[in-house]
């Protein structure tokens, strides 16, 4: 690559290794906002630099386990009430005979979802729960994973915010969790605004997950929602958020950046989907404010842009299924495994597939599932190329 010229002083800072105020981040954002050049240029090279010409996936299998609710996003179709076709309340013989599927798909990963706390709400949860033997989602979701893991999958859960000991509990068959941030602004929370009957999603509760979970040495993935109605400083507060907890606790594996789309059957109907430019500014900024961060976009969100977000500065394309629809998301299938190999070689990066917690923070994970994840693992930490492909 030639040497870059660049105009922008933060940029410079950057690229010199030099820490960068919240100050800097907001005028590279002013001044891309005419011409993204110098800012793109960066987040390419900051790519290269920390993460060579590779780019990851995860082979998944999503579990919908129940998608009922006590909370209600604005823009979500994931939440199903009681009685609506969409309504998931998987029994331990559906999640054996997903796990068998599975497997016989190679997946890797078993992505287990719930809604936020089903049984707090809704009695109906309850007694499901309890007429399969437990006391709360979280004490199904061990079983799950405990269930993952006979099957020879890898078990990721994401089930909002969960307490200290359910996280404790699950990290013995997890190999790493997830919770989306989304914003760290109390405004979203408002009246009229999308988190106003979440109390899951009010920053600070958000915030207690993410700390508890690196307390406890949890390989965490995390990140933001664009498009939700925050503004641009409110999606930096957001950034240097995470950027602190990574650094504080050093179990931030990846950082999601995930744009809205809205769907037909939520509040959020007729708002517009996120930019894509000031979407694209979004994830080059990503790179900048964590340059060695491993960044992932939903390829199903963006299906015709795989080129520009590789050359963004994004290393990964999170989980990716042969099997199940995206039920947050359901009207974006997944792309074919084959293509996005195609699309990320003609772009010039090698496609490998990951385990549901990257190479770097195996050291967090227990040798009992090291040992596991050695019998399809590679020499570079990877699945075996004859496994997955
Ligand atoms: S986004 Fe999560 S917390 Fe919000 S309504 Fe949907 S399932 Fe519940």
């Amino acid at each position: 690559m030639n040497k870059l010229v660049l105009n922008s002083e933060s940029l410079i800072k950057v690229l010199e290794n030099k820490a960068i105020s919240k100050e800097d981040i907001l005028e590279i954002y002013q001044k891309s906002q005419n011409d993204q050049s110098e800012l793109f240029a960066v987040a390419r090279k900051l790519r290269k630099k920390h993460k060579k010409n590779s780019v990851t996936f995860s082979k998944k299998a999503f579990f919908n386990i129940i998608n009922l609710c006590k909370d209600t996003c604005s823009y979500c179709t994931y939440k199903a009430e009681l009685g609506e076709e969409k309504l998931s309340m998987m029994s331990r013989q559906q999640i054996k005979d997903g796990l068998i599927l599975a497997k016989k798909y190679r997946c890797v990963e078993a992505l287990f979802v719930t809604g936020e706390k089903p049984e707090q709400r809704y009695p109906e949860a309850k007694d499901w729960l309890r007429k399969n033997g437990f006391k709360s989602t979280a004490e199904y979701l061990i079983y799950a994973s405990e269930m993952a893991l006979e099957a020879g999958l890898f078990p990721h859960t994401n089930a909002g915010n969960l307490e200290f000991e359910e996280l404790k509990e699950l990290k013995k068959t997890n190999v790493s969790m997830g919770v989306m941030l989304e914003n760290i602004s109390d405004r979203l929370t408002e009246k009229g605004m999308p988190h106003h009957l979440a109390a899951s999603k009010r920053p600070r509760a958000r915030l207690k997950v993410l700390e508890n979970s690196g307390k406890l040495g949890i390989p965490m993935t995390t990140g933001i929602l664009v498009g939700i109605g925050e503004n641009m400083e409110e999606i930096v507060d957001s950034l240097l958020a995470i950027k602190g907890l990574a650094e504080k606790f050093g179990n931030v594996q990846e950082v999601i950046i995930q744009n809205f789309q809205p769907k037909h059957d939520t509040k959020m109907r007729d708002s517009t989907p996120a930019d894509e430019i000031c979407f694209k500014i979004i994830v080059a900024l990503s790179r900048v404010v964590m340059p060695e961060i491993n960044i992932q976009i939903p390829p199903n969100l963006s299906p015709n842009s795989y080129h520009d977000f590789l050359q963004l500065g994004i290393n990964d394309w999170g989980g990716i299924s042969p099997l199940t629809p995206d039920f947050v998301n359901p009207e974006f299938s997944w792309p074919e495994i084959s293509k996005v190999d195609s699309y990320s070689k003609n772009a010039g990066f090698e496609l490998g597939c990951r385990f549901p917690v990257y190479p770097e923070f195996f050291s967090s994970v227990s040798k009992e599932l090291r040992d596991k994840m050695n019998l399809i693992g590679g020499k570079d930490g990877l699945v075996r190329e004859d496994y997955w492909r």
